[in-house]
């Protein structure tokens, strides 16, 4: 084989392309990327460094012709013919492939109110420079989400003293993937560095010096930021005729409807062993799946099955996710001196973990509980919830226990 096309060039598309090359690909690699930068990473975006946007490069330009991959930056795709094996550009060019990567990612959710034009979009390195722009002028602040990027732009702004109010429409913030203990501590910091909260209640209208709530009252803001969730950028995929739902449908190797096309990233919608098709939105889910895919574009038959993980940096705490914690599972908490850990049992089986703590300090046991969730075990809770006993010696013991 010596064509392969990588449609996407954000954290996915690019470390697939770095993937073929390490795996011992030697032909053809184009990555199309649509924005006009070297790809970049997102996360710094909302994590400024010494008050500045963080435009981190994912390689250099020297790193990408030295791995010989044609990047045309600044290239969209426009569409695909699965037929022809060709995809288009919007500068008229037309692209062979023998294998065809989707990586598209997400496009911010759209608010509908009256006004919605007013709101900023978070997603972007020039969402964020205009963001910061403009909050370094502003009065007030108002986001609209309490998801993890409304958190985490909320403590950055706080932290420069703009005034910040959060709007959610649910009941409470970070309620989707964040574990509840950890979402009402976070929640609590905020309320204690200054943010505002207007909870369970939705928007009707965006002004340029204000939004109107649902309620009938209203919160002033200079500047209003829209951070209300993703949706997986689908258009490709669906206008050649692809598989689709909640994002581009794959199986577990990450292989479209299409057999020699793949999809990977925020983009992709895998299908799980227990049936239906689940979607990650995390930055080392991206580089993993990417990974897979290139193998498996180069004829391996790898599954995706990594242990979902993921990280969020909020004032000086950090969370860590790892697996999918439900509110269903039996939650076992373990205090540490720098924060806390609490990990999930489904059966007795240890099916994820999480950890709220200041700075890097939860790293160790965060892998640890990481190695727990993926050999499967059945740890002693209370070996679990003592402080005292070490997450290596309920690993080991736990390994015992199964080997016997
Ligand atoms: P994307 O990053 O969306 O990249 C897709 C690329 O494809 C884009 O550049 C797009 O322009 C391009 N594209 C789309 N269509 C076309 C086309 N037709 N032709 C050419 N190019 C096209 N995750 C974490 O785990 N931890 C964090 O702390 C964290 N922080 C984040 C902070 C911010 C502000 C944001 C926005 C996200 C954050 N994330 C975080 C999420 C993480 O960054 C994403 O999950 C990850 O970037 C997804 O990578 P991707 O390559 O699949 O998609
Ligand atoms: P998100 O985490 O999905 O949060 C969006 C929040 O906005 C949810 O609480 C949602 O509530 C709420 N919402 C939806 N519609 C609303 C409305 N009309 N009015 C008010 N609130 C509304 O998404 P995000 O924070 O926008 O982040 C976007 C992407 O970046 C996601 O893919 C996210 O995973 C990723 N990201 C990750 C990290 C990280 O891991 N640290 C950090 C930043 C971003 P419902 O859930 O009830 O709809």
């Amino acid at each position: 084989m010596d064509d392969i096309v990588i449609v996407g060039a954000g954290e996915c598309g690019t470390r697939a392309a770095f993937a073929l090359r390490e795996t011992g690909y030697t032909g053809a690699i184009t990555l199309v990327g649509a924005e006009s930068h070297l790809p970049y990473e997102r996360p710094p975006l909302s994590k400024p460094m010494d008050g500045a946007v963080q435009m981190k490069a994912i390689c250099g330009s020297d790193t990408i012709a030295s791995a010989a991959i044609d990047y045309l930056q600044g290239a969209a795709a426009t569409s695909l013919d699965p037929s022809l094996r060709t995809v288009s550009l919007n500068d008229g060019r037309t692209l062979r492939y023998q294998k065809l990567l989707l990586a598209t990612g997400a496009r911010p959710r759209r608010l509908t109110c009256v006004g919605a034009e007013h709101a900023l979009d978070f997603r972007t390195c020039g969402d964020a420079s205009e963001i910061f722009f403009r909050a370094a002028s502003a009065k007030s602040v108002a986001i609209i989400g309490g998801g993890l990027i409304g958190m985490e732009l909320a403590a950055v702004l706080r932290a420069k003293g703009v005034n910040v109010t959060i709007i959610e429409a649910a009941a409470k913030p970070l309620g989707r993937a964040v574990p509840t203990r950890f979402a009402q501590s976070l929640h609590a910091r905020h309320i204690a560095e200054g943010v505002e909260f207007r909870l369970g209640v939705g928007v009707a209208e965006i002004t340029p010096s204000a939004v109107l709530l649902a309620d009938g009252t209203e919160v002033p803001a200079d500047v209003v930021v829209s951070a209300i969730g993703v949706t997986a950028d689908c258009a490709l995929a669906e206008a050649a005729g692809l598989a689709t739902g909640n994002g581009i449908h794959t199986d577990t190797f990450l292989r479209t409807s299409d057999h020699d096309i793949f999809a990977a990233g925020d983009c992709a919608a895998v299908a799980q062993p227990g049936g239906g098709h689940i979607r990650f939105e995390s930055w080392r889910n991206a580089r993993t799946q990417g990974e897979t895919a290139a193998r498996n574009m180069l004829g391996e038959a790898r599954p995706f099955d990594a242990i979902p993980w993921f990280w969020s940096d909020q004032y000086d705490l950090s969370l860590q996710v790892v697996g999918l914690p439900r509110p269903e599972h039996q939650a076992i908490v373990r205090g540490l001196p720098d924060g806390e850990l609490e990990f999930y049992l489904d059966g007795g089986r240890l099916v994820a973990a999480a950890g709220l703590g200041r700075g890097n300090s939860l790293a160790k046991d965060i892998k640890l509980a990481e190695m727990l969730v993926a050999a499967e075990l059945v740890p002693d809770p209370e070996a679990l919830a003592d402080p005292g006993v070490n997450l290596k010696a309920v690993l080991k013991s736990a390994r015992a226990e199964a080997a016997a």
